[in-house]
């Protein structure tokens, strides 16, 4: 099994673990440091709809919380018809740590590979 297919693997698994009681819209990410390490995350959504957090974002906090910080590549995975990509707080979040990262968005019937700065190019920086 080649590293794309362990990401999309643990993106699927993760969305498996989705808390989505209100939208139903399930989401997995898998997130592959320069260490090796995959780390999974799904969206947990909250009955105060505004403290949702996304799979990206879920994903990128568990892996700087055990010391990575440097993120080559993420598979995001919908079990939908159409592709979905990153919100933009995601993007900003992930692009802290690599603006160049490889995304590869996968649902239903396709996978679209993409980079992350064509989603947020001139991003937030201090
Ligand atoms: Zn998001």
């Amino acid at each position: 099994m080649d590293i794309k297919d362990k990401l999309l693997a643990a993106a699927r698994e993760s969305a498996a673990n989705a808390y989505a009681p209100y939208s139903g819209f399930k989401v997995g990410a898998a997130l592959l440091s320069s260490s090796g390490n995959i780390y999974g995350g799904c969206n947990v959504e909250n009955a105060s709809y505004g403290l949702t957090v996304c799979a990206e974002r879920i994903a990128a906090f568990k892996a700087v919380s055990a010391g990575e910080r440097e993120f080559p590549e993420m598979c995001i995975y919908t079990d939908t018809d159409t592709p979905f990509y990153p919100c933009g707080a995601c993007r900003q979040v992930l692009s802290e740590f690599n603006p160049e990262m490889k995304l590869t968005v996968v649902w239903k019937n396709g996978k679209e590979e993409l980079n992350l700065n064509l989603l947020l190019p001139k991003q937030f920086k201090l």
